[in-house]
């Protein structure tokens, strides 16, 4: 049987990937320091309770598994936090994401999927955004994802690494079964917190910023389902063992919706009005984020089956009215 190690497999994105991959033929080993992640996500499979910066750790999970292929997940993933506290990214995220790689090669692993981001892209010159954007990042987020793509780049040619990287635009949702959602601490992403004001769990929502050169001054994201980026994870996996080269993928629905959009569209599915206030911008937010996603649709035969944004909404929401305090 094939094996894959999925760090920060107990996170929101990692956690979503388990059972595809499990009905997909492969037995998982999560590794995850429980830092932000839940024990209850990784439910009926391997947790490996540990951290990636420690190379005795991973060396003893490649030598007691017989790896065929990571995904790797474990992150610091903030944007605003990564403005206030630069160095816990790049310690994190490149530091350890380093370590990671060389214990990879060390043990003789070469496959490689990686949780990439549209952050990477920074303020784009063309939208939407293609695989073929510029990267240069606006926060120091971006950065380290951009940073760990480029060693990764550089081992898979002195080494024979073969990383894809996945770039996200924006993931929300849950997944279809109920058991398994999104739940931040502390919460920053638009979605929950909309539909935590939405459930009265939260007095009011802030926007932040409605100055941007975008249709109504608010920002455009594009929202993407974590069940179609689970799905992503999986056909790329089958790319890779298919002899695909190293690449990256945009994975995104190429529609755009402005801040004031989506909490329209949580007031549409809950039935129930969420207060807003104004604020200020958000450093490091760019005002419009819209991927292509082209690339993956034809080499990997990827499609989304929640193009929109209001059924991705139904299945947050879903989640959140029967978890209001997530995992705990
Ligand atoms: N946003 C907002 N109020 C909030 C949280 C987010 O106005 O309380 C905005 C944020 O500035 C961005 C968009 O919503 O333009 C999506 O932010 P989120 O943090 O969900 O994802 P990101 O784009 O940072 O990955």
């Amino acid at each position: 049987m094939k094996t894959a190690l999925v760090t920060g497999g107990a996170g929101y994105i990692g956690s979503h990937c388990l059972k595809p991959l499990k009905a997909e033929g492969w037995d998982v080993v999560v590794v995850d320091n429980l830092s932000t992640g839940h024990k209850k996500a990784v439910t009926g499979f391997k947790l490996e309770t540990g951290d990636i910066g420690d190379p005795d750790f991973l060396d003893k999970i490649f030598s007691s598994h017989t790896i065929d292929a990571v995904l790797h997940f474990a992150a610091s993933a903030y944007v605003g936090e990564s403005v206030q506290n630069p160095a816990k990214y790049y310690r994190n995220n490149v530091v350890n994401g380093l370590n990671l790689l060389t214990s990879m090669l060390r043990n003789g692993v070469k496959d490689l999927i990686f949780s990439s981001t549209c952050a990477t892209y920074g303020n784009p010159t063309e939208i939407p955004i293609t695989e073929k954007h510029s990267q240069t990042p606006v926060n120091p987020y971006g950065y380290t994802k951009m940073v760990f793509e480029r060693m990764a780049t550089d081992l898979a040619r002195s080494s024979g690494l073969r990383p894809v990287f996945l770039r996200y635009f924006n993931a929300a949702g849950a997944s279809d079964d109920g058991l398994i959602g999104e739940d931040h601490d502390p919460e920053t992403h638009l979605i929950p917190l909309a539909i935590a004001t939405a459930l009265g769990l939260r007095g009011e929502l802030t926007i932040f910023g409605d100055d941007y050169p975008t249709n109504d001054g608010t920002c455009v994201r594009d929202y993407i389902h974590i069940s179609d980026l689970a799905d992503a994870h999986m056909r790329a996996l089958e790319y890779l063992r298919g002899g695909g080269e190293p690449t990256a993928f945009n994975l995104g629905n190429g529609e755009g919706y402005s801040v004031r959009q989506v909490i329209e569209t949580v007031e549409k599915v809950s039935g129930k009005p969420v207060k807003v206030k104004m604020g200020a911008r958000r450093e490091g937010d760019p005002p419009t984020l819209i991927g292509s996603a082209e690339k993956a649709r034809k080499v990997l035969g990827w499609q989304p089956k929640f193009p929109d944004l209001e059924s991705i909404v139904k299945t947050a929401y879903k989640w959140h009215e029967t978890n209001p305090n997530g995992y705990s």
